[in-house]
């Protein structure tokens, strides 16, 4: 038997700390289970999980194929350390990452967390340029889009451009040299050309490719600065650019990997190959923490040495490979081929099209942007003009709470209503996320 229903919501109220929740004004929604693209509350009530779980879910909860994963290597060890050790499930892990990842992305680097996965990659571009030959160390700062989201931990704050995020912080992070989002509309509604982005990227690598390690991007679409999505030729653009003035170029998959814009990875889009991707969140089918950073051989040649030389990448992570997680990111990779995963997602990406189609039409949707398995949905007080409501107003908010009563988990960005739902959600539960989204923009706005 259960704990009592109304200990638990005390429980949470007084001990759980909620991430990005005002706790005065916090009201619990207790999940107790899942099953496919549905969570069930301890009421037994069932809801879409229209936000894939914060983004992480990709073949829906208690998948068999990675419940008995999970279960199988619980039976052999849960853990033991990746520092200066191995284990089997996490060797064969890497090698089937390595065979679908870009190419020449084979050396790995496992890590807790998307955030985690971007600190490695900003300090292994770092200690790289200091252990090149010629080395440069000089090369010391890294570009980053205004807008762009990569994490809560200190390096990653400091890369991010979401203010509401990252301006309490300033005092204690590094102030990298920042460009403005390609995928974000000017107060005119206009949106920079590929070609107005990419000279602000040459203009500023002209001006500092001396002193810059690596650019940091999330490839076609910046996800928590509300859906904004890029136009194409930007990131072929961006790696030309960073080619030709010798800088390297960190991707930021974690929310974009795992088919989420419709291919394994984003970066396949623009036939791009990063020197560094970083992976979290699909990595495991939004089973366990686990994040990777993947590089290619030149970048690890520079950490080689003799152990007197101290080149070796001095950072790591307790939980770095475990094997629990790997056993399931192994499984989750069979069933992307077991069930044809990406095959499946050009007529869910259409149909989820449509819906976006038509809640653009509502009088108070203003942008509508979608970029494979993903929509963001602006809610403005005027169409016409695109007048934002007054943000305390908590639109985007009030929306994702009213579609609670019509079964669907929404998240908002601000007062953009994102859907981005498990890979594995059919057309029927699209359809049904698509109405609930519709009822609880159609009262939030009311
Ligand atoms: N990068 C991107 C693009 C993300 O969307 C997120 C999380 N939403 C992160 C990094 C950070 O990942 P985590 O929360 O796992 O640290």
């Amino acid at each position: 038997m259960g704990m009592p229903r109304s200990e638990l919501f005390e429980w949470d109220r007084h001990h759980v700390w909620h991430a990005f929740t005002q706790m005065a004004e916090y009201e619990p929604l207790l999940i107790e289970s899942g099953e496919g693209a549905w969570l069930i509350d301890v009421d037994g009530n069932r809801y879409l999980d229209g936000s894939a779980s914060m983004w992480c879910n990709v073949h829906g909860h208690r998948h068999p194929r990675l419940d008995a994963a999970l279960i199988a290597q619980a039976a052999k060890v849960a853990h033991t350390t990746n520092l200066g050790l191995s284990n089997t499930t996490t060797i064969e892990f890497a090698r089937r990452l390595a065979e679908v990842a870009p190419p020449g992305l084979d050396r790995i680097f496992f890590s807790d967390d998307g955030s985690t996965a971007i600190e490695a990659a900003l300090k292994m571009a770092f200690q790289f340029w200091r252990q090149t030959e010629p080395a440069q160390p000089e090369k010391t700062r890294f570009v980053a889009i205004d807008e762009a989201y990569h994490g809560d931990t200190l390096g990653a704050v400091g890369v991010g451009g979401v203010d509401r995020f990252t301006a309490m912080f300033a005092p204690l992070t590094f102030e990298p040299i920042r460009l403005p989002p390609p995928g974000l509309a000017d107060a005119a509604g206009r949106l920079p050309t590929a070609a107005d982005s990419l000279a602000a990227v040459e203009a500023v690598l002209v001006a500092h490719a001396h002193e810059i390690a690596a650019v940091v991007l999330e490839p076609l679409v910046q996800m928590a600065g509300g859906i904004l999505v890029q136009p194409p030729g930007y990131l072929r653009g961006v790696r030309e650019l960073t080619r030709k003035y010798r800088v390297l170029l960190i991707l930021d998959e974690v929310a974009t990997g795992f088919g989420r814009t419709g291919t394994m990875f984003a970066c396949e889009q623009e036939g791009v190959v990063p020197d560094f991707l970083c992976l979290a969140k699909g990595l495991t089918a939004g089973y366990l923490p686990m994040a990777a950073t993947l590089t290619h051989g030149c970048i690890w040649e520079a950490f080689l040495g003799s152990h007197a030389e101290q080149r070796a990448f001095y950072h790591g992570h307790t939980y770095g490979g475990n094997p629990l997680a790997a056993a399931v990111g192994l499984a989750s990779l069979d069933v992307f081929s077991a069930e044809g995963v990406l095959a499946g997602l050009p007529a869910k990406i259409a149909r989820l099209g449509q819906h976006a189609d038509r809640l653009a039409d509502f009088e108070h949707v203003g942008g509508v942007r979608q970029c494979g398995l993903v929509v963001g949905l602006d809610l403005v007080a005027e169409k016409e003009t695109g007048r934002r409501y007054p943000w305390q107003e908590q639109r985007g908010r009030r929306a994702c709470e009213a579609a609670r009563s019509h079964g669907a988990l929404l998240r908002p960005l601000g007062d953009t209503v994102v859907i981005m739902p498990p890979l594995c959600i059919t057309a029927d539960e699209l359809d049904q996320l698509a109405t609930a989204c519709e009822a609880g923009i159609r009262q939030a706005t009311a």
